[in-house]
């Protein structure tokens, strides 16, 4: 069978969760965000302190650990873990545990596992459409200024300042860009948006016109 999977892959603040939360609506299709898996394994590593940069601990911890997400919340080995993946501790550890090969392909397995069971999905990340999905039915990859990026996750974090932001955010994608396992780039055929100044429903207005296209090609 065939999955139904749209990607949007991009770097952090470009507008990924909000336009891909938008387009599962309006498809009625599930929504699956896959930053939040990566962080559920930076949060379970602090919490039993495990360094992130400690691979093969970081692994084997990975291969027993029970990530649960749905509709926004994330339950890491039966724990609500929803709001401390957001915090400033995880968003520190995430791209280093996400650059272990061993994280990157049982996350990989998991995120296939979750799509075959649903028929598709609208799935976001940094390698969906790249790596996950090569298959997609279509592959969106969102930009935007790093300034209006930075402002964008200020707003979300409200007890951290915006240079700290701005330099967590450049941090992030140095390390997701520079990576040697399934870096985020964009994908050859991938449509590129850059949603600096433009709405969500413009955005997402134009990813269902893109859509609609590509599936009447196939
Ligand atoms: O999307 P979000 O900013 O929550 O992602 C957190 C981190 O998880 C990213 O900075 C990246 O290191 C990692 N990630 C990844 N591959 C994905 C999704 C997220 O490496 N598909």
């Amino acid at each position: 069978m065939t999955l139904r999977v749209i990607a949007i892959d991009g770097p952090a603040g470009s507008g990924k969760s909000t336009v891909a939360r938008a387009l599962a609506e309006r498809l009625d299709l599930e929504y699956l965000d896959t930053g939040a898996m990566y962080r559920s394994v930076a949060f379970a590593a602090l919490r039993v302190d495990v360094d992130p940069s400690d691979g093969e601990a970081v692994a084997a911890l990975t291969l027993a650990l029970t990530i649960e997400v749905d509709s926004g919340v994330v339950a890491v080995d039966g724990v609500d873990a929803s709001i401390e993946i957001r915090g400033p501790e995880v968003t520190r550890a995430v791209s280093v545990v996400a650059a272990n090969p061993v994280v990157r392909r049982d996350m990989r397995d998991r995120q296939r596992a979750w799509a075959e069971k649903r028929g598709g999905g609208v799935i976001e990340g940094r390698d969906i459409g790249t790596v996950v999905f090569p298959d997609a039915v279509l592959k969106v990859y969102l930009t935007a200024d790093a300034e209006a990026r930075a402002g964008r996750r200020a707003q979300e974090v409200t007890n951290l300042d915006y240079e700290t932001v701005a330099a967590d955010i450049a941090r992030r994608d140095a390390l997701d860009q520079g990576r040697a396992d399934s870096p985020l780039v964009e994908a050859t055929d991938a449509v590129v948006i850059d949603t600096t100044d433009r709405s969500v429903d413009h955005i997402v207005d134009e990813v269902l016109d893109r859509l609609s296209a590509a599936e009447a090609a196939r």
